[in-house]
């Protein structure tokens, strides 16, 4: 019995060894002793710390960045075999990326943009791809030899056959859904998966794709709530941030507030973009013209579209008789023609440098 008990204390006195080790160890005593050193009085730390390079003088000025330039939201909705106003045929999708890659364009998402958040390298053009209704043909499973495979012509497809050929065009979109989201309700789960999994965004097209100016706030509320709910059930760690109007109808003054912020059957949802239907380029996020709340997109059309079509804007920006975004290459610095000074928004410059040339 005696053996048993000396067994036991010395065990116990070793496991208290082992906890005054661990303490020892503390990182967070260490952190304080190394406080102690830097504060000492006699210490010069001026020039024991490395020099920092200076953001700025790193800037290439040559590429002429201007990131109070205008950039593109395009507004895509059905891929399919016939060309119309709210359907584009999978060769002119295939069109419209090249002719973006080709000139320098490079896809950003719209939770990037809305928070200032440009990673696009220097002398590129930041573009933004949306897909709205959340059809069937935006991404679309089909069996190939006995295996589920996504449809090469459905929009997921050519994004990614775009994604392979050209690893540097930072492939992206955001997806705004109702309801159901791209038919084949047994793959739901799996397509919003891999759409988050595989750098896509998804955002909100309302639950039954009415006018909001029709609606009052609690409506606003179920039809913007009942959607992020369901994407919720799917992917309960993705936050839904993005709307695009349907028909693009605004609500009511009063209900604005009821659409940026709200509440449904107990979970609460924040929007910081919202999306119109037409017709022009939007402003820099960096921009005070820039109403997150109700932001311009441009048609992936060229049916019916008077002079407002992407290519319409896409020749303009090759005439120079519009700005687009260029990139400075650097996420923390903006950098502006000194002519456009007067329209930078400093809330949404906020911690990052600014960076004027004549
Ligand atoms: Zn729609």
């Amino acid at each position: 019995m005696k053996k048993k008990y000396l067994i036991i204390a010395v065990f116990i006195l070793l496991l208290c060894v082992g906890c005054a080790k661990e303490q020892d160890n503390n990182p967070a005593d260490i952190r304080e002793d190394e406080q102690e050193v830097v504060q000492k009085p006699d210490e010069e730390p001026a020039e024991v710390q490395p020099e920092v390079n200076d953001p700025i003088s790193e800037i290439d000025l040559s590429l002429k960045p201007n990131e109070l330039g205008e950039i593109m939201i395009i507004m895509y909705h059905g891929i399919g075999e016939e060309e119309s106003d709210w359907q584009r045929t999978p060769e002119n999708l295939r069109k419209d990326l090249q002719y973006m890659y080709d000139n320098k364009y490079r896809m950003i998402s719209l939770n990037d943009y809305a928070k200032g958040e440009i990673r696009t390298k220097a002398g590129y053009t930041p573009i933004i791809l949306t897909f709205d209704d959340g059809r069937q043909n935006n991404f679309n499973y089909i069996e190939k030899d006995g295996k589920l495979t996504i449809d090469p012509d459905c929009a997921v497809g050519i994004l990614e056959e775009f994604k392979q050929k050209y690893p540097d065009f930072d492939v992206t979109a955001s997806f705004f859904l109702n309801s159901n989201p791209f038919g084949q309700s047994e793959y739901a789960e799996q397509k919003l998966k891999w759409l988050v999994e595989n750098g896509y965004d998804i955002g909100n097209h309302t639950y039954s794709h009415m006018e909001m100016e029709t609606l009052d706030g609690e409506e606003i509320q179920a039809e913007i709530g009942s959607v992020n709910n369901i994407i919720r059930s799917y992917l309960p760690d993705y936050t839904v941030e993005t709307l695009a109007l349907p028909d693009g109808s605004n609500p009511k003054r009063e209900f604005v507030t009821d659409m940026l912020e709200g509440e449904y059957k107990g979970n609460k949802y924040k929007t910081i973009a919202v999306l119109d239907v037409g017709w022009r380029p939007a402003y820099s996020p960096f921009d005070t013209l820039t109403d997150f709340t109700s932001l311009y997109r441009v048609t992936g059309s060229e049916i019916k579209v008077d002079n407002c079509g992407i290519y319409d804007y896409f020749k303009a920006y090759e005439n120079n008789t519009r700005e687009r975004f260029i990139s400075d290459g650097n996420l923390d610095v903006v950098t502006i023609p000194k002519r456009h000074e007067a329209y930078l928004n400093m809330d949404m410059v906020g911690k990052r440098l600014v960076n004027m040339y004549e």
